[in-house]
């Protein structure tokens, strides 16, 4: 097995893989949530709720290979929000 290879699990809740034990499918989702809609390589900025943070800075680090950076937002009807931010794929290391 390779590095790569080796970071690759399955899901324990779909059954689908799992990278560096985060599930493919739920980073799927929520890149989809936070990337540029008609530039998924460029910049992101986007406000989320801090349940999603994790799997969010782990699904731009998967999607981009780059790290993300966060700080506290304005709570949204009691829910605790934050700003995501980071350069997108084709600013970072694996651009263009
Ligand atoms: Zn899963």
């Amino acid at each position: 097995m390779n590095a790569i290879q080796e970071k690759i699990g399955t899901c324990d809740h779909c059954g689908g893989q799992t990278f560096d034990g985060d599930c493919i499918k739920v980073m799927g989702h929520r890149f989809d949530a936070v990337k540029d809609e008609a530039d998924w390589r460029g910049p992101i900025d986007k406000i989320i709720p801090y349940e999603a943070l994790a799997e969010t800075i782990a699904a731009i680090a998967f999607y981009t290979a780059t790290e993300a950076e966060w700080e506290d937002s304005q709570s949204v009807r009691g829910i605790k929000m934050v700003r995501v931010q980071a350069v997108g794929y084709r600013a970072g290391p694996a651009g263009p």
